[in-house]
């Protein structure tokens, strides 16, 4: 056990700080080292922003995105299509696909992928709300976002199945290769899916 060099205010801030994602031991005894130099435009104002958005935290009551408002802001934004509902399994893959820029519809977080391994099944996701919301007729369209993932892909089939009485179309994301990708570098998996999926030129 090395001996501590800081009072146990700061090695508690640097504990907390190594449990963040990216962050190990080293680097965030550099972050604490730099927020307590930075302590006035930094550290308060850092203070302040965790404060209030623990303060202000809600889960959306209609898509299960998290946000400070419920309805959250993509729900209340107006100026999206709402004839289109993107199923993701949490809202790391929400930002994700909105930093993507390639869609404005509405979204809806799942909350996770069933896993019976893990002993996650559908009561444990916001399944039921999804059933609910591809039944409005303003719904046309549900994309299946989720991983391509054994438990992703399971759990498409599953909704998939749920949603059969619902007057929808479902899609999902297309597999196959990345932008800038090259052939000779991808797995057997991903290869035959790009060749299943081809499209025309
Ligand atoms: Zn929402």
């Amino acid at each position: 056990m090395p001996r501590a060099v800081a009072g146990p205010e700061i090695e508690r801030l640097i504990q907390l700080l190594a449990r963040l994602p990216g962050l190990g031991p080293r680097s965030a005894r550099r972050a604490a080292l730099h927020l307590v130099r930075r302590r006035a435009d930094l550290m308060e104002p850092l203070t302040g922003a965790l404060g209030d958005a623990l303060e202000k935290i809600v889960v959306c009551g209609a898509c299960g995105n998290i946000d400070t408002r419920d309805p959250c802001t993509v729900c209340a934004d107006n100026t999206r299509d709402g004839s289109m509902l993107i199923v993701v399994e949490n809202v790391a893959d929400l930002w994700a696909l909105e930093r993507a820029g390639a869609a404005s519809g509405r979204y809806h977080v799942l909350g996770g992928t069933l896993s019976p391994l893990d002993g996650v099944g559908p009561d444990d996701l916001n399944i039921e709300t999804l059933v609910q919301r591809a039944h409005e007729p303003a719904v046309t369209e549900v994309v299946l976002a989720l991983n391509a993932t054994v438990d992703g892909q399971t759990t498409a089939h599953y909704i998939t199945d749920l949603l059969r009485e619902a007057k929808v179309k479902i899609t999902r994301l297309a597999h196959g290769v990345p932008i800038g990708g090259e052939l000779d570098y991808l797995d057997e998996g991903t290869l035959s899916a790009a060749l299943r999926s081809r499209t025309p030129f």
